[in-house]
Parts: structure tokens; C-alpha cells; sequence
């Protein structure tokens, strides 16, 4: 069981902006899921997608869970680690950052995926420019 099943907690399944890496999007087609139903394009250009959001909660919700756990998103696994000025930081939505801020294994990964993420943004953009 992951903590925030632990925690019975899907704070961060609301509200939120979640940026989809391009392997995001791969792993969440080989699940059958059509690419119109579950992405759009980043309100901040530059040919990036996000995860739709309605009414505010993610459309992978359901009855509580994340119905994609096991193929969910980088930036949802990686949640709630952030950087801050270049340092592993933990965002202040998480009701339960002290348990993830303790956690090094956790950090670790976290520390991994974000860089995966920002790879991935920046590869996105330049081939939008090009
Ligand atoms: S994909 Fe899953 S973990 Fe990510 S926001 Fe949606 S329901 Fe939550
Ligand atoms: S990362 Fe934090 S806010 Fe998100 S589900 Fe887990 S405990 Fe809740």
C-alpha cells in the first residue's frame, strides 16, 4: 500500500495543473484510454499537454482512487516533491509533507522524476519551435 493510501488521501487529485510527459501519454494509451478523453493542451503552449480536469477533480478518479495508479503520471507520482531554488522541497498542498519529507527513498525518486519531467518539457518545447 502506497502513503497516501495509507492516508485514504486524494488531496491532490483536485485542483490541480498535472503536466503529461510524453511517456505519460504512451502508458496511459497502451490502457486503452483514447488521448482526447484524458489530455489537453497546457495552458502554457508550447505543444505540452496536461492531464482534463473537470469540475476540478481528475477524470481518472474514481470512488476516491486513481483508476491508472499503476501506469499514473510522473508528475502524480512524483507528488509532493517540488524543487526550490534547486532544492528537494516539499509542496505545501500535501496535508502529509512531514511523512514524505522523511521519506529518502521517496525524495530519491522524486529527485528523478522531476528532472525526467523537465527533460521531457524542454525536449517538447524546442520541437515546437522548430
Ligand atoms: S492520474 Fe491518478 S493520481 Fe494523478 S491526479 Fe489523476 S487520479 Fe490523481
Ligand atoms: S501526495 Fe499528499 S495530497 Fe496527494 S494524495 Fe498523497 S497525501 Fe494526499
Amino acid at each position: 500500500m502506497s502513503i497516501c493510501g495509507d492516508l485514504n488521501c486524494s488531496k491532490c487529485c483536485h485542483d490541480r495543473e498535472v503536466v503529461l510527459t510524453h511517456d505519460d501519454v504512451d502508458r496511459l494509451l497502451t490502457m486503452g484510454h483514447y488521448e482526447q478523453t484524458f489530455a489537453r493542451p497546457s495552458r502554457h503552449g508550447h505543444n505540452l499537454k496536461e492531464l482534463i480536469f473537470e469540475n476540478g477533480t481528475c477524470i481518472f478518479l474514481k470512488d476516491g482512487k486513481c483508476s491508472v495508479y499503476q501506469n499514473r503520471p510522473t508528475a502524480c507520482r512524483i507528488f509532493p516533491y517540488v524543487t526550490e531554488d534547486g532544492k528537494d522541497a516539499i509542496d505545501s498542498g500535501c496535508p502529509h509533507g512531514d511523512i514524505f519529507r522523511k521519506d529518502e527513498i521517496f525524495i530519491s525518486t522524486g529527485r528523478d522524476g522531476f528532472k525526467h519531467i523537465i527533460k521531457d518539457v524542454e525536449r517538447t518545447i524546442s520541437t515546437a519551435i522548430e
